[in-house]
C-alpha cells in the first residue's frame, strides 16, 4: 500500500517562494504570474515520495493589470509540465476570484499572493479553489550554473 500518490505536492522550496514574493512586489500594482514547476523529493535529498515545487517560469509575453494576467498561450513550451500556478492580488485579498477559479483544473496547487507580499501573504489553494496546506521547505536547489561546470563524479550520481 502506498501511503503517497507519487504525484503528491509536498511543499514549495523555500527560496522558489522566496523569488515569487520579490516578484510580485516589483510588479506591483499590476499582477505577476508564473507556473509552478517541481522535482522529485528524492532528488533533493528529502526521504519522501512526491513532488517539491522548486520553480517559477514566467512565460514571455504575459501581460498583467492590477486586476488579471493575461498568458500568451502560444509561448507556453510544450514540454513545461507545470503542477500549478502562481499569481498575485494587488488588492490583497487571499481568495481565488471566479476567473481563477475557471483556471485552476489545470495544475494540483494553486498560490495566491497578496500585498504587501510580506512573507505570510499568501494562500495555497487545490484546483477546485479549496484552501490546502503547502509546506515551505528548506531543500537546497542546484546551481543552473553547475549544470556547466559538472565534475566526473557529477556524473555516476545517477544510478540509484
Ligand atoms: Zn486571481
Amino acid at each position: 500500500m502506498r501511503l503517497f500518490r507519487s504525484g503528491e505536492i509536498l511543499g514549495i522550496a523555500e527560496d522558489a517562494l522566496e523569488f515569487a514574493l520579490e516578484a510580485s512586489r516589483e510588479t506591483h500594482p499590476n499582477e505577476y504570474m508564473g507556473f509552478l514547476r517541481g522535482e522529485d523529493a528524492r532528488s533533493l535529498g528529502l526521504d519522501r515520495r512526491g513532488t517539491v515545487v522548486t520553480d517559477v517560469l514566467i512565460i514571455p509575453g504575459t501581460e498583467s493589470d492590477p486586476t488579471s494576467a493575461t498568458v500568451n498561450s502560444n509561448m507556453i513550451p510544450n514540454d513545461m509540465r507545470a503542477v500549478g500556478s502562481i499569481h498575485s492580488h494587488p488588492n490583497g485579498v487571499l481568495q481565488p476570484s471566479d476567473a481563477d477559479l475557471d483556471t485552476f483544473g489545470n495544475g494540483k496547487v494553486h498560490i495566491i499572493i497578496g500585498a504587501p507580499y510580506e512573507r505570510t501573504d499568501w494562500r495555497a489553494f487545490d484546483q477546485y479553489g479549496d484552501r490546502r496546506s503547502l509546506d515551505v521547505l528548506d531543500v537546497e536547489l542546484d546551481d543552473p550554473e553547475e549544470f556547466f561546470d559538472f565534475t566526473e563524479d557529477d556524473l555516476d550520481v545517477d544510478d540509484a
